[in-house]
């Protein structure tokens, strides 16, 4: 392996440049050199290359976003888009491609791998947190960490005066980030995807916790599984408290990555390097129980499930 290339791709996660910068470096601690694709998949097919030496990647560890950008191109999905743009990768001449993204991404990285005969190594890089074969996706902890601060702040005001705040989190399809938004904030009730949701029980719940003394309730609603303004309706017909709501929207995907991201994509991005230079092919590098592992792109999506209903049952027998 001589040559490699990394694109980052789907939704921008903080961590993304810090996970780059390893890429980079490994790669030329061991004399690889490394292209960059801008613009995810869509640079992909149109050969849109940039040479990454280590100097290009200064800098950057803690700024967010991508420096190489993201796009989302549906494309790709066709066949045909693929063929033409294998034949561009191929004039390249490079020997493996390490893709930063989340599920999406890795079922193209997969096909790409499959048709092409390129390696292709995945680095998970998304908000969601919802890839299987990593406890933790790059991005996810500092999303959730804006999500905290910014719940702790709405407390302050619900509190005051004695509102109900419905706070909407991002998430894609996936309940994760919210449910721990709500259990790192204590808040009354939690939203997600995953599991059935009742108004009428939730809005009695409210009802008692004022009841009790409380003095607020906050409502945590993942993106995937309603809107703010949807449940805002809801509690409305149900309840004659003064409600209100927050969209947090894209302030969570942005800032700098914390500590802890920084550390993942740096192993995460070594990591790929490594396993590339060792032949992996087809997998996905991700962390579990503090070490590296593998999972193969192609994998059952099923099992993010049980992670989010395991944070919901904790969530309810501790708020
Ligand atoms: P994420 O990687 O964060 O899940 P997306 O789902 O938007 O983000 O996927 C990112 C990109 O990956 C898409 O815009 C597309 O170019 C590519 N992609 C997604 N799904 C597929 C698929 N089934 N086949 C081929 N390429 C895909």
């Amino acid at each position: 392996v001589k040559r490699i290339a990394v694109m980052t791709s789907g939704g921008d996660a903080a961590g993304m440049n810090p996970a780059l910068r390893a890429v980079v470096r490994s790669a030329h601690y061991v004399g690889v050199e490394v292209f960059g694709l801008r613009r995810g998949f869509a640079g992909l097919c149109e050969g849109d290359f940039q040479e990454l030496t280590p100097k290009t990647v200064s800098g950057i560890l803690q700024r967010g976003g991508t420096i190489l950008r993201t796009f989302r191109h549906p494309e790709f999905k066709e066949k045909q888009v693929r063929d033409a743009a294998a034949e561009i990768f191929h004039q390249k001449q490079v020997d493996g491609l390490i893709i930063i993204g989340g599920d999406g991404s890795f079922r193209g990285g997969h096909l790409i791998d499959a048709e092409w005969n390129v390696p292709v190594v995945g680095v998970p890089g998304t908000i969601d947190n919802d890839i299987p074969g990593t406890d933790y996706s790059i991005g996810y902890d500092t999303a959730l960490n804006i999500a905290v601060d910014a719940v702790d702040k709405i407390r302050d005001t619900a509190t005051s005066h004695g509102r109900i705040f419905v706070v909407e989190v991002m998430g894609r399809n996936s309940g994760m980030l919210a449910v721990a938004t709500g259990l790192c904030c204590g808040a009354e009730e939690v939203i997600v995807p995953e599991t059935p949701y009742n108004f009428d029980e939730i809005v009695h719940d409210i009802e008692q916790g004022y009841n009790r003394g409380k003095q607020h309730a906050i409502i945590i609603v993942a993106e995937g599984a309603t809107s703010a303004s949807a449940v805002i309706e809801q509690i409305r017909v149900r309840s004659t408290k003064e409600t209100r709501m927050v969209v947090l929207g894209h302030v969570q995907r942005g800032g700098s990555p914390s500590a802890f991201d920084r550390i993942l994509a740096t192993r995460l991005g070594h990591a790929a390097v490594d396993r590339l230079l060792d032949g992996a092919r087809g997998v996905m590098v991700g962390l579990k129980a503090n070490e590296v592992v593998l999972t193969p792109l192609k994998k059952d999506r099923n099992k993010a499930r049980a992670a989010v209903e395991y944070m919901l049952e904790l969530h309810h027998s501790t708020r």
